[in-house]
């Protein structure tokens, strides 16, 4: 199979438009039995839920080739449990979890030019997600759904090197106690673009949120989950509304079955973060971006950036992507070759 002709290393984090995407309706009580399209852009009616009252949500995967060759992603079925967990809460009804998997297949397979070689840094990001397609005035959930996956070539996360991030605490709320901090859902990020906007503006890179309830805890960033390391020492925090991130519940099985670390879960002050040697954040996109700072109003923290536990969690999370460490049973997806 040729690929298509692209700098892949060059790539950032962009839209790029692939040739194939999966497309299911949801009427009548019923999925339909779905299918491949070339049609990138969607009509939808102006009342459409999704459109007044944000019926939606997603979900976030790569696929990559692998040292020998193989075109393969990282444990969807956790992604399709996700997804039926996100839709339950948002009144949708769940696609299928074991058809979510096919579609994910069959959306790489029909874009299998477009999954960047091994080597280059690059892959291919895939993006499951659901709306209510059908006019709502009133409010109320929709009668008539979209299940989409369409795929899209991402660079190298960490181009030009590793740069450790400097993130503040932030002073607005992710996640109200009892409320959607634990689904994926879009209106959780269309509330946070005014304050990471606004963290740019002001030179950091994140903002670090808290439980909303006590502002005594260290809950996530926007998009991804946080680990500290201290020792042998792997602390997460644990909380309700934190959205559980595939990427942090596998670094989990990585420190305590293929490192032998020590891993705690659960909740993490604020007055404690200057106790750990090294911070990062987690998730699909970037595996595990190292912190250099967190500040919080001026009282400044600071890691170790890349340090050695972060760097062994990575190298070993990555290997057993890219099949050069044996995986657990069920966490490798191969796709094709
Ligand atoms: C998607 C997401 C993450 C990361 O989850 P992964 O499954 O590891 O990609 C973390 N936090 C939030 C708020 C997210 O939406």
């Amino acid at each position: 199979m040729e690929k298509k002709n692209l700098d892949w290393g060059s790539l950032g984090f962009n839209y790029v438009q692939t040739d194939l995407r999966y497309v299911s309706n949801y009427k009548d009580g019923a999925w339909d039995e779905g299918c491949l399209t070339d049609q990138a852009v969607i009509p939808i009616n102006e009342c459409a839920c999704v459109l007044q009252y944000a019926q939606t949500c997603f979900e976030g995967l790569k696929a990559y080739t692998t040292e020998d060759g193989k075109i393969v992603c990282f444990r969807p079925d956790l992604n399709a449990a996700r997804m039926a967990s996100s839709c339950a809460r948002l009144q949708m009804p769940v696609f299928p979890e074991d058809r979510f998997v096919d579609a994910v297949v069959q959306t790489v397979r029909a874009n299998a030019q477009w999954v960047p070689p091994y080597g280059s840094g690059a892959t291919l990001y895939i993006r499951p997600y659901m709306f209510g397609s059908d006019a709502i005035i009133g409010v109320k959930p929709a009668n008539e759904y979209q299940f989409r996956v369409f795929v899209t070539p991402v660079g190298p996360y960490f181009k030009g090197g590793i740069k450790p991030l400097t993130v503040r605490i932030s002073d607005l709320d992710r996640a109200a106690p009892r409320g959607t901090g634990h689904v994926k859902a879009g209106l959780n990020y269309a509330m946070s673009l005014s304050n990471i906007v606004d963290a740019h503006e002001q030179g950091y890179d994140e903002n670090v949120y808290l439980d909303s309830a006590t502002r005594t805890h260290i809950e996530e960033t926007g998009g991804a989950n946080i680990i500290f390391i201290q020792g042998n020492k792997l602390v997460t925090p644990k909380s309700d509304t934190i959205l559980p991130s595939i990427t942090r519940r596998s670094l989990i099985h990585v420190a305590r079955e293929y490192l032998g670390m020590e891993v705690e879960e659960r909740p993490v002050e604020l007055a404690e973060i200057g106790q750990f040697a090294e911070c990062g954040l987690c998730g699909t996109a970037a595996v595990i971006s190292p912190i250099g700072t967190i500040d919080d109003h001026g009282k400044l923290t600071h890691y170790a950036g890349m340090g050695p536990g972060i760097q062994k969690l990575y190298d070993t999370l990555t290997g057993i992507q890219m099949g050069r460490i044996p995986a657990p049973e069920g966490w490798i997806q191969v796709i094709g070759e």
